[in-house]
C-alpha cells in the first residue's frame, strides 16, 4: 500500500524527524531536519486522489464532523473567514493586476466554470470528470484542460506561454510540489508570475488549536508550509517570493504570495 516514508518533497533529504503530535489514525507526519517542512510521511498517492479522496468530498465530510465536535470554535472561523471575504476584489481583478492579460494556467482547475477577462485560461485537473467539465468549459474561449497529475501534465505546455498561473490551495495537495514549480518557472514568460495561496503553518490559529487547526486534513494535505518553508522551496525552483498578506501574516490561516520568475 502506502510507502513507509517518503524523503522530503522540498530538499530530498532522508530520515526526517517524527512529528508524533500530528500523527492520524494511519496518516504520520514528519518534519525535515534539513529544511523543517512539516509533511505527511505516507500519502495516499495519486492513484487515491482520483477518487477516493477527492478533495471536497473529503472536507465537505470533515467539516460536518468539526461542526459537531466543536461548535463554537468553528462558527468563530467561519465568521473570520466571511469577514476576510468582505471588501476582497474579486479574483478577475486581482488576476488582471497581477498578470497583465494574456494565457492563464490554473493548475487544479475543477471545473474552470469562471472565465476572466483579458485571459486565455488553461488548466490542470486530477479528477477525471472535473477535467472534462473544465474542457467543456474552456474550449469555447479557446483554451483546454489537461486531465493528470500536475507534476506530469505541467511538462506538456511549451517554454514561455503563460503570463499567469493560479497555484491556489493547491501546493499543499501536491505530493511532487517541486517539479510542480521547475516547471512552472519554464513555462513563464520572462516576468511572469505564479499565485500561491496555502495554509499557514506558522499562524496563530494553528498553535491556538493544534491538532483541531482548521488547515489540518488527511491525508489530502501533504505539506504544511511555515513562509520560511515556502520562501526555501520558491527559492530552489528560481522564483522570489512577494508576500500579498505582510500585516496578517500572523493571524491568516493562508499564506497569500506571488513567485516572481527570477531572471537566469
Ligand atoms: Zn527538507
Amino acid at each position: 500500500m502506502a510507502p513507509a516514508t517518503r524523503p522530503c518533497p522540498n530538499c530530498a533529504a532522508e530520515d526526517p524527524a517524527d512529528y508524533p503530535d500530528l500523527h492520524r489514525d494511519d496518516w504520520r507526519m514528519g518534519q525535515c531536519r534539513n529544511c523543517d517542512l512539516v509533511y505527511l510521511l505516507n500519502p495516499p498517492g495519486y492513484e487515491a486522489l482520483v477518487e477516493d479522496f477527492a478533495w471536497e468530498k473529503t472536507w465537505v465530510f470533515e467539516k460536518a464532523a468539526r461542526l459537531e465536535a466543536r461548535p463554537l470554535m468553528q462558527r468563530a472561523d467561519l465568521a473570520t473567514r466571511w469577514r476576510h471575504k468582505i471588501g476582497r476584489k474579486p479574483d478577475a481583478v486581482r488576476y488582471a493586476e497581477w498578470f497583465g492579460s494574456g494565457n492563464l494556467l490554473n493548475v487544479g482547475c475543477a471545473g474552470a466554470s469562471a472565465q476572466f477577462p483579458g485571459f486565455t485560461q488553461y488548466g490542470i485537473e486530477i479528477s477525471a470528470e472535473l477535467a472534462e467539465l473544465a474542457n467543456t468549459n474552456l474550449a469555447p474561449h479557446g483554451g483546454y484542460c489537461i486531465h493528470g497529475p500536475g507534476a506530469q501534465a505541467i511538462r506538456e505546455f511549451p517554454d514561455a506561454m503563460f503570463d499567469g498561473i493560479i497555484l491556489r490551495s493547491y501546493l499543499e495537495h501536491e505530493e511532487h510540489p517541486r517539479p510542480v514549480l521547475e516547471q512552472a518557472a519554464r513555462i513563464l514568460k520572462p516576468g511572469g508570475r505564479a499565485y500561491v495561496r496555502v495554509p499557514n503553518f506558522g499562524s496563530l490559529g494553528k498553535r491556538i488549536f493544534g491538532r483541531n487547526w482548521v488547515g489540518l486534513r488527511y491525508p489530502d494535505h501533504v505539506q504544511y508550509f511555515t513562509l520560511a518553508t515556502l520562501r526555501d522551496l520558491a527559492e530552489r525552483t528560481g522564483f522570489t517570493v512577494r508576500l500579498l498578506n505582510p500585516l496578517r501574516l500572523p493571524m491568516d490561516d493562508n499564506i497569500n504570495a506571488l513567485f516572481e520568475r527570477r531572471a537566469t
